[in-house]
């Protein structure tokens, strides 16, 4: 299957007061249509600018772009801002943890819905209001004749995250930018917006880029992982295999600090101890040596000298100069001792 959205040594630089930002180091991923790919990391890691770049929606005068972001053969990065302007929320969509900076509060849910719907299909203003109300009523809005009505701050946290999600999908977007939806949310709402967008995806067949700091959303939503560290890519692969079977050692990390169900809530989670590197002035070598547990297993102190390459086969990979052998050795020392 040809992938759908194919992103190539994606540089994103910001010039600051500072110097340069490089928020986005040469990353690669390819995605294949109505699957989701979930991208994880620490944030400043990356994931965010990443997909605002896939999305044009990055500041033109003050970044810097290079590589090439290919969505179904066509080239977004040289996209003209009408051409992008077109293809976000028709082709491509994107909903984000603040539903309230998505929604105006100046315009009822309904038509800022028809509005988005009507702009994109040149529908009527009369089946643009009957499309809303449909997409309400389709992510769980009761009563959606009347809520079409209301205003954002009428509705609750979750209610505008199913509303601002109604607005994404109305035109039928091939690719879902989820960008942390549910961090602000309750648990239990988190859970159900998550299963929504699960079912909707089946229904609408859309591929999504879920963006989180949470292995655990991930382990509930992604067909595939990439992890993400100082604007880079460290780990790839399946679910599974990332979830199951890290290879590299922040993923590692990250999976030991990791809440799960049959922990007890009062036992102290594992954070990766030290905190993510400066994108402006980023570590010699490997970005995460100076917070890996490993470094100095690696002989001749090659982790601050050299950057690990990431070699992907059959879409697994991780970039680290460890040996499979010292991994199979460390890391299962680990999961024993856990
Ligand atoms: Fe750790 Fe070295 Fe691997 Fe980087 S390359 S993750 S510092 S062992
Ligand atoms: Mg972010």
């Amino acid at each position: 299957q040809q992938p759908f959205l194919s992103v190539r040594d994606l540089k994103v630089h910001f010039s600051t007061e500072d110097g340069i930002v490089k928020a986005v180091d040469g990353l690669s991923f390819d995605l294949l249509k109505g699957k989701t790919l979930g991208i994880v990391g620490e944030s400043g890691s990356g994931k965010s600018v990443t997909n605002l770049a896939i999305l044009g929606l990055h500041d033109r005068d003050r970044t810097a772009i290079e590589g090439e972001i290919l969505l179904d053969d066509k080239e977004l990065l040289t996209a003209s801002e009408k051409q992008l302007e077109k293809l976000r929320g028709n082709k491509m969509s994107m909903i984000f943890q603040d539903a309230l900076a998505s929604l105006s509060p100046y315009h009822t849910i309904g038509k800022q819905i028809a509005e988005t719907y009507r702009k994109h299909t040149g529908a009527s203003k009369s089946a643009s209001r009957a499309r809303a109300i449909e997409m309400l009523k389709r992510v769980g809005i009761p009563q959606p004749e009347t809520r079409v009505d209301d205003y954002p701050h009428q509705f609750s946290g979750g209610m505008r995250q199913r509303a601002m999600i109604a607005m994404a999908l109305v035109c039928d977007p091939e690719l879902l930018i989820a960008d942390e939806p549910t961090t602000a949310l309750d648990v239990t709402v988190q859970a159900q917006i998550m299963d929504l967008l699960k079912d909707l995806q089946k229904e609408f067949g859309t591929a999504i880029i879920f963006i989180t700091h949470d292995l655990g959303v991930i382990a509930d939503i992604a067909d595939d992982v990439l992890v993400m560290y100082g604007g880079r890519c460290v780990e790839r692969g399946t679910k599974r295999e990332v979830l199951k079977n890290p290879q590299h050692p922040y993923t590692l990390g990250l999976l030991s600090s990791m809440p799960s169900l049959d922990h007890p809530v009062d036992v102290p989670l594992n954070p990766i101890p030290g905190s993510p590197p400066s994108l402006l002035n980023p570590p010699s070598g490997c970005r995460f040596h100076p917070r890996c547990t490993f470094a100095d297993k690696v002989e001749g102190g090659l982790c601050s000298k050299e950057q690990p390459l990431l070699e992907i086969t059959d879409g697994r990979g991780s970039a680290c100069h460890l040996t499979a052998d010292q991994r199979g050795e460390y890391f299962s020392d680990l999961a024993g001792s856990a």
